[in-house]
């Protein structure tokens, strides 16, 4: 059989790895050298060339998009159907794993996943079970805490507080969320990863089955596993299968989420004989872009030491622009991405990445304005969104009615009658029998311990979703929704309301029954339509966004970008306190962690790299005059090109405020004078600080008193000067 296909394309170091014999093996190389395009020619090579079955293979990539790729892309050049083989993230094929033994790792049936706001909420409850105030016990960092230990492979049985007061309550609060969850049969992130990790652990049937059923296990973005993913790895390997990871070590960025770049070299001593290859050429950047990213990272201590060189053009310079504030820069990107759009570009292939999700808001607005379609990864969540998460719990109690985060999320909503006094009645129930809060409802009614009104409400609402379970049976998954999503009260409750967003709230929640018809996974031969559905729904919430155009820029953090590649990429907000972070701080390890993102972040470029940075910034409602970043002084000078303020924005400096001849200008553009006092119809009283533009395209900053500062189309904000 000719084979040969497997290997065009590739380069004599990456043929290496492809057709290795079966052996473990570390492919260690930098951003753009194709190691995922010689994991995927690997896999392909396993199945033709040393005739493994897909069966007998694992792939684990970073997301769940990639995997799917991935599996098209083989699919199509070998012309064989892939669904035997286990691809997926950690989290998708530990889910996976468990779905398989759900008994086996003590979970009920129909368990549900619940993302990190569903997570928030219980770990609130969890306080208040335990009267203790969320002032001194921060919710968030409890669930930081919680999950941190997770991450470790730590129950909360194997801490020990050694007499730490504090620890010992954080403990305690961890074991009574634990409790929770595993009542409701509700399971968090962290929680899938540990689950089946100790499934491998203690159940030596379930290890057998999967070590004897794994070839082969290979790993993409390895320098970003964590403690219990690598264990994981290590149980499902065994003894007998082959491990090939492939990484680099100047691209780990979780380590704030207990990622361990060490387990690049532990892997090198726990997997005896690994192979070490190393790729060095880049195929993706040109010369000037990658000259400047390796400098950038030459600047960190800690690295295991790689080259990497291009024999591709030189390209164009690095433009650096100077914004004079993020509404600047925002424009400043907007405008370039249209020059590049007008000369026949697809949009597709421009990415903008930030730091934060809060840097995007602005940067939709001016791309709106320009009216360039845009997508988002990962920030604005399709199924984060508030009517989704409204619809998918109604899903979710009719699926297990143990399911207290979506009980709590939608008892009331549309609104019927059951207030907070009822509600915190059943969780006192709840809690004091140890049970869910279904349970307590039921509770409840049998023995009459609620008023009239309230006993009537519940009755129905318990009726209401007995009904819909029993209208579903016969259903397929997309007409399951639909009636759900009508019947619940949802549909007419965000019809009733007026305006765009009501508007949007519809169009997504038709977008969802899209989703469920387009529905294909290899769960469904474990599992119902709908419990497969809502699953995936939940692991790929920081995923999914609805493509309502295909034609868009991509917009995103830079964490997420990993992996990816476009041909016009901008960074932007390269200021001190931002990128780098403020936690940062002057922590060396932390800020190299920094540095390896902005590595990260300029190594998506293909062709053309815009770095920005703003003199002042807006961002969580406070003006900041930012340093430039440091990793700006560190790029090469003969790699940038400068580009100077064009742009005529205003912003008032703090002394010349209210001058007499700004307020003259202002007066003329906005007709209102800086310092003015206004009133807004919804937003209340404010002061008039800053303006832009003229006439119908005038914008004007009003501080206001219960807000804070908004910026406004002039035209529409119908200002009233009082
Ligand atoms: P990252 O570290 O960012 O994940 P990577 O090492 O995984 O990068 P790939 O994404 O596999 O790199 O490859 C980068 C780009 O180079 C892709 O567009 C890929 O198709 C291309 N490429 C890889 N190897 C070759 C080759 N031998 N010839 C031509 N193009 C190649
Ligand atoms: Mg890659």
């Amino acid at each position: 059989m000719d084979v040969s296909y497997l290997l065009d394309g590739l380069n004599d170091k990456q043929r290496d790895a492809v057709a290795a014999p079966p052996q473990h093996m570390l492919v260690l190389a930098g951003a753009g050298s194709g190691k995922t395009r010689v994991l995927v020619h690997r896999l392909a090579w396993l199945m033709q060339v040393e005739r493994v079955a897909p069966y007998s293979l694992l792939a684990v990539t970073f997301t769940n998009k990639a995997a799917q790729e991935m599996r098209a892309r083989i699919e199509s050049t070998i012309g064989v159907s892939l669904n035997n083989l286990w691809m997926g993230t950690f989290h998708g094929l530990s889910h996976r794993m468990l779905r398989a033994h759900y008994q086996e790792a003590g979970l009920p049936q129909g368990f549900q996943i619940i993302d990190s706001d569903d997570q928030l909420r219980l770990v609130k409850r969890v306080l208040k079970a335990l009267n203790l105030d969320e002032k001194h016990w921060p919710a968030k960092q409890l669930q930081w805490f919680i999950n941190a230990r997770k991450d470790e492979g730590q129950r909360p049985g194997m801490l020990d507080a050694g007499g730490d007061y504090s620890l010992a309550q954080m403990i305690k609060i961890y074991a009574a969320y634990q409790e929770m969850c595993d009542r409701a049969g509700l399971v968090d992130f962290a929680e899938i990863l540990l689950r089946s990790f100790e499934l491998l652990k203690q159940n030596s049937e379930v290890r057998g089955h999967y070590q004897q059923r794994f070839r082969h296990i290979l790993v993409d973005e390895f320098q970003d596993t964590n403690a219990i993913q690598y264990q994981w790895l290590r149980l499902l390997a065994g003894s007998s299968a082959k491990v090939m990871i492939v990484g680099d070590d100047d691209q780990s960025i979780y380590g704030w989420r207990g990622a361990r770049v060490e387990n690049i070299q532990q892997f090198l001593k726990d997997f005896d004989g690994a192979d070490t290859i190393r790729l060095e050429q880049n195929y993706r950047s040109t010369a000037t872009i990658l000259k400047a990213a390796n400098a950038v990272i030459s600047n960190n201590q800690s690295r295991l030491g790689k080259d990497l060189w291009t024999d591709g053009s030189e390209g164009e310079s690095i433009s650096l622009y100077t914004a004079f504030n993020e509404l600047d820069e925002a424009r400043f990107i907007v405008s370039r991405i249209r020059d590049w759009h007008n000369k026949g570009n697809p949009l597709t292939d421009t990415a903008i990445l930030y730091r934060n999700n809060a840097q995007s808001r602005v940067l939709e607005e001016a791309l709106i304005q320009d009216g360039l379609h845009y997508r988002i990864y990962g920030g604005l969540r399709f199924y984060e969104r508030q009517e989704i998460k409204d619809a998918l719990s109604y899903l979710r109690l009719i699926n297990n009615r143990q399911d207290d985060a979506a009980l709590e999320r939608i008892i009331n909503t549309p609104a019927r009658g059951i207030g907070d006094t009822t509600l915190d009645k059943v969780r006192q129930q709840a809690r004091a029998q140890g049970q869910t809060l279904w349970q307590a409802l039921e509770q409840l009614l049998q023995q009459k311990q609620l008023s009239g009104r309230a006993a009537n409400a519940i009755a129905q609402f318990m009726q209401l979703i007995g009904q819909l379970d029993a209208e579903l049976t016969e259903l397929p998954l997309h007409e399951q929704a639909e009636h759900v999503i009508k019947q619940s009260g949802l549909y007419a409750m965000y019809l009733a309301e007026k305006g765009e967003k009501a508007q949007t709230r519809i169009e997504n929640l038709n977008e969802l029954i899209t989703a469920c018809q387009n529905f294909d996974s290899p769960l469904l031969e474990e599992m119902s339509p709908l419990s497969a559905f809502l699953s995936q729904a939940a692991l790929e919430a920081g995923e999914y966004q609805a493509e309502e155009h295909s034609d868009a820029v991509q917009l995103m953090t830079l964490h997420t970008a990993k992996g990816l590649e476009f041909p016009l990429v901008f960074v932007c907000g390269l200021e001190e306190g931002l990128f780098p972070s403020q936690q940062s701080g002057d922590d060396p390890v932390r800020l190299e962690e920094e540095r390896r993102l902005c590595y990260v972040g300029m190594t998506r470029a293909m062709q053309k790299l815009y770095l920005c940075h703003a003199q002042s910034r807006r961002l969580y409602g406070q003006e900041q005059y930012p340093k430039p970043s440091r990793f700006l002084r560190e790029l090469p000078a003969e790699c940038v090109e400068e580009i100077r303020l064009t742009t005529q924005v205003s912003r008032p400096l703090v002394n010349n405020r209210f001058s007499g001849a700004a307020s003259h200008s202002a007066f003329e553009n906005t007709g209102f004078k800086l310092g003015q006092r206004v009133l807004h119809e919804k937003f209340g009283e404010g002061t008039v600080l800053n303006y832009e533009g003229s006439g119908p395209q005038s914008r004007i900053q009003v501080n206001f008193d219960q807000l804070g500062s908004k910026w406004l189309m002039t035209a529409y904000a119908r200002l009233e000067a009082i």
